[in-house]
């Protein structure tokens, strides 16, 4: 076999084209819908999808069940040293349709057409499943020896927050997920920089997200006697002033805000003091610049929910007021609970509950972090075959399984570029028509095949007689 290089490793993907593009056909044509109520999911059968796949290779996979038919696969391909490890994380549920009639292609049916694959799961993450699982197996293919060991692991249960998924391999299995590096879902979006350069998301974190039930208690009596009744209703009425009139903390972190600025073409320093107004300027010109500059330099709390009396006769006597809370990474519930607390203080009979439906996680981008930080961005330069692309370290506000992993050391990155080319617009994750762009799954193929090439120090040319 001639020994391998990066450039055929590149090729061999595109010479895979259509072998990816039917995998990820295959995974879309088996239904594994999560509603979050048990038994659900069902992601067994697409876990042994990839395990046959991965078998034909000559790659070993397990599949841990988390409960009945609710399959996790982890698959190996061990390096010569073992170490450093690159762990690829992919998830095998999808969110539920609603009405199939309402769909342009069956939501099931894995159709190709104007260069996209059709159906839900497709973009979220199916096709991300077969990107990954095609990286081990063309690296195998090639014969290519790898020092460090590349992990694979898929699960299920993502879409509902992960219990059955990344958060029961994580009590199950750690050692399967202990690795130095990892790649995820949640960025990888090509966006056009004021100065014109095309600039790659990479994701390093994401924010928490938590519940709070603000609790009012009065005192309740007939309607017709109101002066009697204490309205819970009227004093939620400070509470929700209160809520409505909260300034959170302005927190400017340099690694974070400094190279978005760059991005959005702002001249000057981003402080605490200053960032409302850039982000007030920005929105003028571009709202979603200016929407996650506020985002990524705060706590944000907002009601969203009240429910208060039985009856139209019966003045209520309790309200409550549901917030939504998304914290930045370094913002524990501690540091909530005492937000709350003097946002309601002096208030009698007021409480408030807090439940966590995520918590906040994020990897250094700098630091430590820099040499696999320096990997993605080659490797995405590679499989592009441009040198003239940027890239900003991001937050996302919404959570994936990393959340889960990050607390077993890994450093991971939600980034899976899209293709410069690809429309944004169509990709729809949990959408009607849902779908993905061909070319970006491809191109993700060859960032994870150049990245494990680069990161894991493949024993270039051995052999070669050149
Ligand atoms: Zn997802």
């Amino acid at each position: 076999m001639t020994p391998a290089t990066l450039e055929s490793l590149l090729a061999s993907v595109d010479e895979a084209r259509d072998e990816i593009i039917a995998l990820c056909q295959d995974l879309v044509r088996i239904p594994t819908v999560n509603t979050g109520v048990m038994p659900t999911g069902n992601e067994t059968p697409a876990a042994q999808l990839v395990q046959r796949k991965l078998a034909e290779a000559g790659i070993g996979a397990e599949i841990h069940e988390s409960a009945p038919n609710r399959g996790n696969l982890l698959a190996r391909l061990p390096g010569t040293a073992g170490t450093p490890r690159l762990l690829l994380l992919s998830h095998s549920d999808v969110v539920p349709v609603e009405d199939e009639g309402a769909w342009t292609h069956p939501p099931f049916g894995g159709e190709v057409a104007e260069g996209r694959i059709w159906g839900r799961g497709a973009a979220d993450m199916k096709s991300t499943v077969a990107a990954e699982t095609m990286a081990l197996i063309l690296l195998k293919r090639a014969g290519v020896h790898l020092r460090g060991d590349l992990l694979l692991a898929v699960g299920a249960d993502e879409e509902a927050g992960g219990e059955w998924g990344f958060g029961w391999l994580a009590r199950h299995h750690p050692e399967d997920l202990r690795a130095d590096y990892g790649i995820n879902e949640g960025g990888g979006a090509a966006v056009q920089a004021a100065d014109g350069r095309l600039v790659y998301l990479v994701s390093t974190g994401e924010k928490g997200r938590l519940e709070v039930e603000v609790t009012v208690k009065g005192r309740g009596w007939h309607a017709s006697q109101p002066w009697r009744a204490d309205n819970a209703i009227y004093k939620a009425q400070e509470v929700i002033r209160r809520i409505a009139a909260y300034e959170p903390e302005r927190h400017v972190a340099p690694a974070l805000i400094a190279p978005l600025a760059e991005i959005y073409g702002v001249r000057e320093t981003v402080t605490a003091e200053n960032v409302d107004r850039i982000a007030a300027d920005l929105e003028r010109e571009n709202p979603a610049w200016g929407s996650s500059l506020r985002a990524l330099t705060r706590m944000t709390l907002v009601a969203t929910m009240i429910d208060a009396g039985v009856k139209s006769n019966s003045v209520a006597e309790s309200c409550r007021i549901t917030c939504d809370v998304r914290t930045l990474p370094h913002q524990d519930e501690g540091y909530v609970r005492d937000q709350l607390a003097a946002i309601l203080a002096g208030l009698d009979g007021v409480g408030f509950a807090i439940r966590y439906t995520a918590v906040p996680s994020a990897s250094p981008y700098d630091g430590p972090a820099a040499p696999f930080a320096a990997a993605v961005r080659a490797a995405t330069g590679a499989a592009l075959g441009r040198d003239d692309l940027g890239f900003v370290p991001g937050l996302t506000v919404g959570f994936t399984d990393s959340r889960l992993v990050r607390p077993l050391g890994p450093i991971i990155y939600g980034f899976l570029p899209s293709h410069p080319d690809a429309d944004p617009n169509k990709s729809g994750a949990h959408n009607i028509d849902e779908s993905v762009d061909i070319e970006s799954m491809i191109l993700a193929t060859k960032m994870l095949v150049a990245l494990a090439w680069d990161l894991l120090g493949a024993e270039r040319g051995a052999g070669s007689a050149a």
